[in-house]
Order: C-alpha cells, then sequence, then structure tokens
C-alpha cells in the first residue's frame, strides 16, 4: 500500500550523516524508500550499513563542507551515483561556545562559513538540477537558535537565524519551480553537537525545567519530520521552520 509519505524510487543526499541527526535523517529517509548519498569528512561506515540494512542504495561523498569548494563535485557525484537528485538535506554544522565580548573572528568566520555559506551554495547547485527535473524537496536544519539568542554562541546564533531567513529566501524564488524549500529546527538533542551542555549540570537542569516533553531529544526524534518534508505529504508546505523541540518554543 502507497502513502504520500513513501520516498520509494526518490533519491537524498544528506550532508554531515556519519553521526547524530544526520544519520539519523538518513536512515529514515531509506526506511521510507529511498537511496541516499551521503556528504562529509569523517567515514559514515556504520550510516551506509544502515541504508543498505533498509533495502537502499547508499552512496558516500567524502568532502569538507568548511568551504564551497566540493559542491558542485558533490552534485554531480550524486546524480551520476543515483541517476537524479530529490531530496537535499543540509544538515552538516558545527558550533563554538565563547563569550561574545572574547569571540574571535576565526571562531565567526568558521561557523558561518560550514552552517550558512555552505548550506546556500549546495543548495543553489541541488536547485539547478532540482529545476531542471521540475520537482525537489530541500530541508534546511535550523535550530531553536533561529528563534532566539542563546548564550555564548553568537556566530552559531547568526548562522541559523541565517539559516530560517534563507529557508524563506530560497522557498520564495523556488517554489513555483517545484521544490519545497523547509527546515526542521531541533530542539535540544542529544548528540556531539550538546555533549558540552549535557556535560555542565546547571545548564542541563536549566534546559530539562523548559522541555515540555521532560526529556532531551535523541536524533531519531528529527527523522520523522523530515520523511514529512521530503515527501509527497509536504508538497504544499513552503518556507515553514518546523520545530521539533518537545515543546521548548511553546513555553
Ligand atoms: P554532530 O553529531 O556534531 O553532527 C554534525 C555533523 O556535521 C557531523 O556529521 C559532522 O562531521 C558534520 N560536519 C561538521 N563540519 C563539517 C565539515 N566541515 N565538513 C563536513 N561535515 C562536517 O551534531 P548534530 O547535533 O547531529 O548536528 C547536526 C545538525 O543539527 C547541525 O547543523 C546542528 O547545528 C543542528 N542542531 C543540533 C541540535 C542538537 O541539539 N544536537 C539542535 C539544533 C540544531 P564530523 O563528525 O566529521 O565532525
Amino acid at each position: 500500500m502507497t502513502t504520500p509519505f513513501d520516498l520509494s524510487g526518490k533519491t537524498a543526499l544528506v550532508t554531515g550523516a556519519n553521526t547524530g541527526i544526520g544519520q539519523a535523517i538518513a536512515v529514515a529517509l531509506s526506511k521510507a524508500g529511498a537511496d541516499v548519498a551521503v556528504a562529509g569528512r569523517s567515514a559514515p561506515t556504520e550510516t551506509l550499513a544502515l541504508i543498505e540494512a533498509s533495502g537502499r542504495k547508499a552512496v558516500n561523498i567524502t568532502a569538507d563542507l568548511s568551504s564551497t569548494e566540493p559542491v558542485a563535485r558533490i552534485v554531480d557525484e550524486t546524480l551520476s551515483a543515483l541517476g537524479r537528485l530529490d531530496i537535499l538535506v543540509n544538515n552538516a554544522g558545527i558550533i563554538r561556545r565563547n563569550d561574545a565580548v572574547d569571540f574571535t573572528e576565526e571562531d565567526w568566520d568558521a561557523v558561518i562559513d560550514t552552517n550558512l555559506k555552505t548550506l546556500f551554495f549546495l543548495s543553489q547547485a541541488a536547485a539547478k538540477s532540482m529545476i531542471a527535473q521540475g520537482a525537489g524537496k530541500i530541508i534546511n536544519i535550523a535550530s531553536m537558535l533561529t528563534f532566539q539568542g542563546g548564550i555564548r554562541v553568537p556566530s552559531y546564533t547568526a548562522s541559523k537565524s541565517g539559516v530560517g531567513g534563507l529557508t524563506k529566501a530560497m522557498a520564495n524564488e523556488w517554489a513555483a519551480k517545484g521544490i519545497n524549500v523547509n527546515a526542521i529546527a531541533p530542539g535540544y538533542i542529544e548528540t556531539n553537537n550538546t555533549a558540552a551542555l549535557q556535560a555542565d549540570e546547571n545548564r542541563n537542569r536549566q534546559i530539562m525545567e523548559r522541555i515540555p516533553a521532560g526529556r532531551w531529544g535523541k536524533a531519531e526524534d528529527i527523522g520523522g519530520a523530515a520523511v514529512f518534508l521530503a515527501s509527497s505529504a509536504a508538497d504544499y508546505v513552503n518556507g515553514h521552520i518546523l520545530a521539533v523541540d518537545g515543546g521548548w518554543l511553546a513555553r
């Protein structure tokens, strides 16, 4: 039986999928029926095995996303390995923590380049292929700091606020060409990215007290939202930022 969430016959490209949220999204897309290419700088051995265990094709593209240099190659390799590109998930991201008054230009540039600049130019490269085929889904991974200021993470907040704005800007230009551009804003999810927060007893308690669901999220909590936004069930969803946060923003 087919459902509007079925991704059979679709292909996806997920960045930063060797671990955490990217891995969970890549696996969820494959379980929904998509063949998946993963692009990143670390060997995604476990992720490739999990995609193949879903009975789908898995492709590894080694690329450092701290610059736009590999962007065209990533799309080219996806197209030659999988034949087409239906779904792009811009997940790769980094965070640097320091007091705003001491924050360095290096920490500013590193985060903006990976989280925002590469996200835009990879989306642009994917969109060229999607426009030619008349359809596509682009899903950006935003953050609670797309909506809030955060503490001691100024470049991360700037990048993720930028991701929210870019999601709408790209949606406005590409919706009429058959491309749905949306974002997922994860709440506090247990991954490498939040290891420092999880280990900080005080901040961990403050965070937990504010989450109505009463727990940190798991990477797998993001997978269903990605399948939805990648599927025909979301064909009329454009420029939306979907919070998957256990109710954090509702508080
Ligand atoms: P993670 O486990 O640290 O995963 C980040 C991924 O991005 C890893 O695969 C990492 O590869 C990759 N990456 C970073 N810099 C890269 C580069 N220069 N080139 C290629 N790949 C690179 O953290 P995560 O929590 O799953 O984060 C995934 C996304 O969710 C990020 O955009 C993050 O900002 C966002 N997010 C996370 C949370 C949360 O609570 N965890 C909340 C909101 C948003 P390596 O393993 O090689 O570093």
